[in-house]
């Protein structure tokens, strides 16, 4: 019930310096420079020593493929669904799961009730109604009654653009969409974010840009995603973001990237350089999404599998050979999804919020004990939770 995270480094995002973490419940109660570990009254504390660690408010990842994704490469390359420790083990706390391609063998119903379990098993997640094609596949009939009656939905999503895969949509059937999600928004005090898969066909940003410049719709309604996939939509992406957009960067572990590929970590350098407000970029880690392997004829010899791993490799990345500063690399995968998906209690450490905490070893910059919701998930690097059918 009560939990004492001790002499940690906090980063709430911004730096607290050293602090003490009190935790009842599934809530931060109290940060102050020195708790007592014996408060008296016959209560007793676990105490968690942080000496030499960073104390991070859990990662958000906001696009992940919790029910499996893929199946480009026919029916034997749909990816499976995640299981717990994948998350857990990622650091990740809270998890917005979403749609791709397949909108007929994967379904918003499926990719509730994978949520759903999530939930039950500890983390938090939320979900977007649709998938890459309009008119959205949705739970009820109607993005709009989504977004306004089912708590999780926060969003509508992935819908590509762009892209071969799309369902090359009109620049009217995109706005009648974002339209229906700003209302469905508006009256439940969501954020009703739609976000979009860019694919790499050269309309780019165009669609977006014209949406934003001949609506009343706020750059805030929408969050493009895979951003980093190419240099030209790269450049399109920071110029989008300097203007008022907001932009989310997909990450890739190491094995996976092909020469030329940007990285997450290198895309937010280059938006911090280039002047793009730092509250405007997000990373996302895409996981369960199928990647494809080529050799040097382009011949797909082996499907992977993105991982949610990728989302604090990028963060770190980002920091040690990037150079960009610990709080804006942390930010972009706690405080600043929480803002812009409006998700409550979470994002940051603070006295009554969510007690979402990861502690980090700060010479190795690897994840160490994860807590969600006050439950400890992972401990000195091993998983003491896991999902139903993990063993
Ligand atoms: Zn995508």
């Amino acid at each position: 019930m009560l939990k004492l995270i001790k002499n940690g480094e906090v980063f709430a995002p911004e730096p607290l310096g050293r602090k003490d973490i009190l935790i009842v419940g599934d809530r931060i109660a109290s940060i102050r420079d020195a708790i007592d570990p014996n408060p008296g009254m016959g209560l007793e504390l676990d105490v968690i020593d942080a000496s030499g660690k960073w104390v991070f408010p859990g990662f958000i990842d906001g696009h992940v493929h919790l029910t499996g994704g893929g199946g480009e490469a026919s029916f034997r390359s749909r990816t499976p669904e995640i299981v717990l420790s994948s998350l857990i083990r990622g650091g990740v706390t809270t998890v917005i799961g979403c749609l791709g391609t397949d909108c007929i063998t994967r379904t918003p119903e499926a990719l509730y009730a994978k949520a759903k379990g999530l939930e039950e098993e500890g983390i938090t997640t939320y979900l977007f109604t649709g998938a890459y094609r309009i008119p959205i596949p949705t739970l009820t009939g109607s993005p709009m009654k989504d977004i306004l009656l089912i708590d999780k939905v926060v969003g509508a999503g992935e819908v590509a653009i762009s892209d071969h895969r799309s369902s090359q949509p009109s620049l009217d059937e995109l706005k009648r969409l974002a339209a229906d999600i700003r209302v469905g928004a508006i009256l439940s005090g969501k954020a009703g974010v739609l976000n979009i898969h860019l694919g790499d066909g050269p309309d780019g940003l165009r669609l977006l840009r014209e949406l934003v410049a001949t609506t009343e719709i706020p750059y805030s309604q929408f969050l493009p995603t895979h951003i980093n996939r190419s240099e030209r939509l790269m450049e399109e992406g920071i110029a989008y973001a300097k203007l008022g957009g907001f932009i989310d960067l997909t990450c890739c572990e190491a094995e996976y990237q092909e020469d030329g590929d940007i990285t997450a970590a290198e895309g937010l350098k280059r938006c911090l350089e280039a002047g793009v407000p730092a509250h405007r970029i997000t990373f996302t880690s895409d996981a369960q999404g199928s990647l494809p392997i080529f050799n040097e004829r382009r011949e797909c010899i082996r499907m992977g599998v993105g991982s949610v791993a990728a989302l604090f490799d990028s963060v770190r990345e980002a920091v040690l050979q990037q150079g960009v500063p610990l709080e804006q690399a942390l930010a972009v995968i706690t405080r600043n999804p929480a803002e812009i998906y409006k998700l409550k209690g979470k994002g940051r450490l603070q006295e009554s919020l969510d007690a979402d905490l990861v502690l980090v070893d700060r010479d190795s910059f690897g994840i160490r004990t994860v807590i969600a919701r006050g439950r400890v998930m992972m401990h000195d690097g091993d998983p003491t939770a896991r999902g139903t059918f993990e063993g």
